[in-house]
């Protein structure tokens, strides 16, 4: 998988760490096919949910332990290591039972101390390797106690997987990552390697590869993609899933950035980090915002109501100034600023009233 990722430099070796497979096991023909297609594109770790928590009753919730026999299966034939989500301690001892190589534990079971307190108490003495996904509210504290719980129990190998955090309301992503919360465990638990999960952050394929890039470039150890033989067939997440093919051409495009150690890496370098991550931030903001003005203007037709109403926005434009005056920002730049982000909003309603 490596051969296939484009390198800025070649004197460093940075290797990120590719888990991919389905969102869920389903059929064992569906798991050996997705393997055999994943394997030759490179891939050394396969994934699969074999029980599924589901926010809501009546969805898909799992095969249960016989695709623990098709993991198996596909670990003996492929020699590739495998891995599954583990919310109790009787799903890890039927793992366990089956040679699983990895388990993680998902985001809402790592949102419950309890939970993870009897998965660490089931691992003591056990060898295998666990990542922790992030709780599904942005608590660094509670992603870190949960790993931190793991570690207790004398796990070795132990990562902590990032897959963005709940929201409510409309947003670009299904679960937006809020990148600060991740850094924040990598720089108090540095020890431990940080996974992307860019398949549940994004909700959506087309959202995969810039998300895997972003993640590199903010230096995490690895990926998990979810990947399925026939995406638009899957049980589960299927807007998120891509064929093997599709993943493995995503990779290819990737850039690892050979990183300068933590003792190299100059202090304009960590914060000029910061800046790239910030202004992307701002991005997706604005595109976030662009999309709730574009759904006022759907109401605002529907209701015969003009686009621009004055009294509104130069009240708003006020409260914005006095606010941002307090932040240390000046009047010229807000007004300047939030002017031209009035324009495009507009321009966005415009185009609403014309279609
Ligand atoms: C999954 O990995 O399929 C999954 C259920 O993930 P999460 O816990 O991140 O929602
Ligand atoms: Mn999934």
């Amino acid at each position: 998988m490596e051969k296939l990722m484009q390198k800025e430099t070649v004197n460093k070796k940075r290797k990120p760490r590719i888990v991919a497979g389905p969102c869920s096991a389903e059929t064992e023909e569906q798991m050996m096919e997705t393997a055999i297609r994943l394997k030759s594109a490179g891939v050394e770790m396969f994934r699969a949910g074999i029980w599924k928590p589901r926010t809501q009753p009546g969805n898909f919730e799992g095969v249960g332990e016989r695709g623990l026999f098709w993991l198996r299966k596909i670990k003996r034939e492929t020699g590739m290591q495998v891995a599954t989500e583990v919310a109790t301690a009787s799903h890890l001892n039927a793992a366990l039972k089956y040679d699983i190589d990895m388990l993680w534990i998902g985001a809402r079971t790592t949102a419950n101390p309890f939970a993870v307190q009897e998965i660490a108490d089931a691992l003591r003495g056990r060898d295998v390797e666990v990542m922790v996904k992030n709780p599904l509210n942005p608590d660094p504290a509670l992603w870190m106690g949960a790993l931190q719980r793991i570690r207790e129990a004398g796990v070795k190998k132990i990562s902590a997987i990032h897959r963005g955090f709940s929201s409510y309301g409309k947003n670009i992503y299904r679960n937006p990552p809020q990148w600060q919360v991740a850094l924040e465990v990598k720089q108090q638990m540095p020890d431990i390697p940080m996974i992307c999960d860019p398949s549940h952050m994004g909700g959506a394929r087309k959202h995969i590869a810039s998300l895997s890039q972003k993640s590199l470039d903010l230096g995490y150890d690895g990926l998990m993609v979810e990947v399925h033989h026939n995406p638009e067939q899957a049980w589960s997440d299927k807007n998120q899933q891509v064929t093997p093919e599709a993943f493995s051409r995503i990779v290819s495009k990737l850039i690892v950035r050979d990183e300068k150690s933590r003792e190299e890496s100059t202090k304009l370098d960590c914060l000029r980090k910061q800046i790239d991550r910030i202004d992307d931030d701002l991005l997706e903001l604005l595109a976030e915002r662009m999309g709730v003005v574009t759904e006022i203007g759907e109401v605002k037709k529907e209701q015969s109501i003009t686009i621009l109403q004055a009294g509104r926005w130069q009240q708003i434009l006020g409260k914005l100034e006095e606010r941002g005056k307090d932040m240390g920002l000046s009047q010229v730049f807000l007004n300047e600023i939030f002017k031209s982000i009035h324009q495009e909003s507009i321009n966005h309603q415009e185009k609403v009233m014309r279609g």
